[in-house]
């Protein structure tokens, strides 16, 4: 409890912070029970070729729907999931069902189809992360080169050492890397080379101030140019517009996710998305 004869601010300070880590528990305890009670679930947002309009693959993204029906989007349980180490089981449970989902698409005729799945550090640094990521591929007998990890340019800094030798194991299986929200942290160009990654994503901040703003549009093309140097694939995020897709097209970015394309759907809805 704050104590009132503290008159300095700090007070409220404490009382905020108690305020604050109460909340957070509150949503700890509330996501455990989720995850429990199968009210997790997972999306897929199509990824498309632009040349072709083909959709050649999809991204899971981990939904939550409360007992009463609101969503609560995942920038706001993510953190909480990664700072109590939920995303440990979380994230296994997530990868899992994108490997098993892609192994239905398989069988169904989707043969070249590919999935990326989001991994956080937490995830990456746990002891068991390269067994659970055997199993899942074992399990679900997909190719490894179908399945994509996506992790953060923010992971490179933490602990560079270890990510590199992890990430050497995991393409030694045949597991694709991409950087996410590529462009928004602060790795370094001799750092990205090390990693020895397959793709960048654009983060779409880059992507939605294509035409407001001229020197947003240069970063874009600069990722587009650096991929092509490095030889690395590369794909935008959050393309809403057709002028948008346009102008990626025109820098020799061949790939799209985003809104124009499609939003992420839940498996049923992607299997008719795909028929049609
Ligand atoms: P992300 O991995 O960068 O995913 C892309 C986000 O952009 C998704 O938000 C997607 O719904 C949104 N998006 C796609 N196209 C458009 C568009 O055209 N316009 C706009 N405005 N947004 C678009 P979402 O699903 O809310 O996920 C937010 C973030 O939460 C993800 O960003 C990712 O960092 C994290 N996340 C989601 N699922 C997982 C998961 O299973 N594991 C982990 N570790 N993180 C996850
Ligand atoms: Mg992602
Ligand atoms: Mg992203
Ligand atoms: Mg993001």
């Amino acid at each position: 409890r704050a104590k009132s004869h503290n008159r300095s601010g700090y007070s409220y300070f404490t009382r905020d912070m108690g305020v604050e880590i109460r909340e957070r528990v509150r949503m700890m305890h509330a996501l455990r029970a989720a995850f429990e009670g199968e009210r997790l679930f997972v999306v897929y947002q199509p990824q498309v070729d632009m040349m072709t309009g083909r959709t050649v693959g999809a991204e899971a993204l981990l939904r939550w729907r409360t007992e009463d029906g609101q969503f609560i989007p995942p920038d706001q349980f993510i953190p909480i999931a990664e700072y109590s180490g939920l995303i440990v089981n979380i994230g296994e449970w997530v990868l899992r069902s994108a490997c098993f989902e892609l192994m239905q698409l398989r069988e169904n005729g989707f043969e070249d189809f590919q999935i990326a799945v989001n991994v956080s550090q937490a995830q990456f640094s746990h002891p068991q992360f390269m067994q659970s990521l055997e199993r899942a591929l074992r399990d679900s007998r997909i190719p490894p080169h179908c399945l994509e990890l996506e992790i953060t340019e923010s992971m490179a800094m933490t602990d560079p050492e270890m990510l590199c030798s992890m990430l050497q194991k995991i393409k030694s299986m045949g597991v694709r890397i991409s950087i996410d929200d590529f462009g928004t942290g602060f790795s370094s160009l001799s750092q990205l080379q090390k990693l020895n990654v397959d793709k960048l994503k654009i983060d779409r901040a880059f992507v939605s101030e294509i035409f407001s703003n001229h020197s947003e549009a240069s970063i874009a093309k600069m990722i587009v140019q650096l991929s092509q140097s490095l030889n690395l694939a590369v794909i935008a995020e959050g393309v809403e517009t057709k002028e948008q897709a346009d102008a990626l097209l025109s820098f020799g970015c061949k790939y799209a996710q985003g809104f124009y394309f499609a939003k992420p759907q839940t498996k049923s809805d992607l299997r008719k998305y795909l028929r049609a």
